[in-house]
């Protein structure tokens, strides 16, 4: 008899339709939107005027794998240093798009240095940041007019920091006419919506094209950010930037951000994102990068670098040695991959299990295609590795790091080398 029992099926929603919005520099087009895979952005906080910091930064960043990178644009110093930074970048080889974030006077500087209009190939702007009153409508024309003769796209980025006090006061008086009011926070999501798509709609007005608007209504509450998304998705086909503003430090500003890019990733919703990490003193501002990989590749939507699987360690594993393994491990890898990404194709589909001890180690590193199972308490001092499923070896004695990282090497060498077609 036929089971009544239906088939259990895994994946995301099916992408939200959106135009795709192009960001170019030189040969190098990063898509957004349509059927792109989503894309990780990132932004410096060096002082853009210091050419040389910002500029290694952006190329850090790049490496880490950050597909645009934004820069502050605020002052006249730092629109200034702009053309010199490409030009750092170039000699660098590096060729990430640049982004540059402006507010108040982005309409003066992308005037009055050509050459920083030039060569950003986006602009950020945040239309509650663009002026008051009269002004608003003239400076936020200007920067549109500015897109369009420079050929850029933009990002419309609406934050609810800084929302047009105007419209919000428009959205409240029409609130207090409704027969049943809708609450504070609802008329806060509807502001926020609704200043995207309007001022999207007047830069169309003003003659830049559909496919070059990107839209984002940042905010820094998880249930805030999915319920705005969901809402500004459903009324528009621009693409969207996803993000939680101000995040916060380490684990909370990765949860938080996890949480609300997560569910909405899984709706089919977003087509570029940045995690927006508060580094830590001295911290590496490339985390922000890893993190926003490591969100979509766990989530199966991209592959972007090997991934080690590793157990949470118990009481049977009484030293630390698995844990620096893992650590190492992944860390290896992730430096590899500039090289190995151009090297071997596919590569970065590759999983690696370490394990602390042979509870779950060996049937976790059968699943991998390399493994390794470490000894627990009490355990005979030996390392199986598992290849492609299949015991291959034994390692034993303390190089057994500098042994399994060899023979990952050679797996990758032998696995993902190119087959030349005769
Ligand atoms: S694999 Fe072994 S060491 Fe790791 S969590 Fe499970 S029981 Fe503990």
């Amino acid at each position: 008899m036929e089971s009544l029992l239906s088939e259990i099926l895994s994946g995301p929603r099916q992408r939200r339709l959106s135009r795709a919005a192009s960001v170019v520099y030189g040969k190098r087009k990063v898509v957004i939107g349509g059927d792109a895979p989503v894309v990780v952005q990132s932004m410096t906080n060096t002082d853009t005027a210091d050419v040389i910091a910002t500029a290694i930064q952006i190329k850090d960043l790049a490496r880490a794998g950050s597909e645009l990178v934004r820069i502050t644009v605020n002052n006249p110093e730092a629109a200034a240093a702009v053309p010199a930074i490409r030009e750092q970048l170039d000699k660098m080889d590096v060729d990430v798009p640049l982004v540059g974030d402006f507010h108040y006077n982005g309409h003066t500087l992308l005037q009055d240095f050509p050459e920083c209009a030039q060569a950003l190939s986006k602009y950020r702007i945040n239309p509650g940041n663009v002026g008051q009153g009269a002004k608003r409508e003239s400076q936020f024309a200007q920067m549109i007019e500015l897109a369009c003769r420079y050929d850029k796209p933009v990002r419309i980025g609406v934050n609810w920091g800084s929302l047009d006090q105007t419209l919000l006061a428009r959205i409240m008086d029409e609130n207090a006419r409704r027969s049943v009011p809708w609450t504070a926070q609802s008329v806060m999501y509807e502001a926020l919506i609704t200043s995207a798509i309007e001022n999207a709609q007047r830069a169309e007005e003003l003659g830049l094209a559909g496919d070059k608007i990107i839209l984002s209504c940042k905010v820094s509450g998880v249930q805030d950010l999915i319920a705005v998304y969901r809402e500004l998705s459903t009324r528009c086909e621009y693409p969207l930037h996803l993000g939680l503003t101000e995040a916060g430090m380490g684990s909370k500003g990765i949860v938080a951000s996890t949480a609300a890019l997560s569910v909405l990733l899984q709706e089919g919703i977003g087509d570029t994102i940045r995690i927006s990490l508060t580094p830590e003193p001295g911290g590496d501002r490339c985390r922000e990068v890893i993190v926003g990989q490591e969100i979509l590749q766990t989530m199966g939507l991209r592959k972007f670098t090997p991934m080690v699987i590793a157990c949470p360690g118990c009481g049977r594993t009484t030293s630390t040695v698995f844990q620096e393994l893992a650590d190492d491990i992944q860390t290896f890898l992730r430096e590899q991959m500039p090289v190995w990404k151009k090297q071997y194709p596919g590569v970065e589909s590759m999983n690696v299990a370490v394990m602390g001890c042979i509870v779950n180690g060996p049937g976790e590193s059968k699943h991998a295609n390399i493994g390794i199972s470490l000894p627990g308490t009490g355990e005979s001092p030996a390392a199986p590795v598992f290849i492609d499923g299949v015991k291959a070896m034994t390692l034993r004695g303390d190089r057994i790091a500098e042994e399994f990282q060899a023979i990952v090497l050679n797996y990758v060498a032998k696995r993902y080398a190119p087959t030349v077609v005769e």
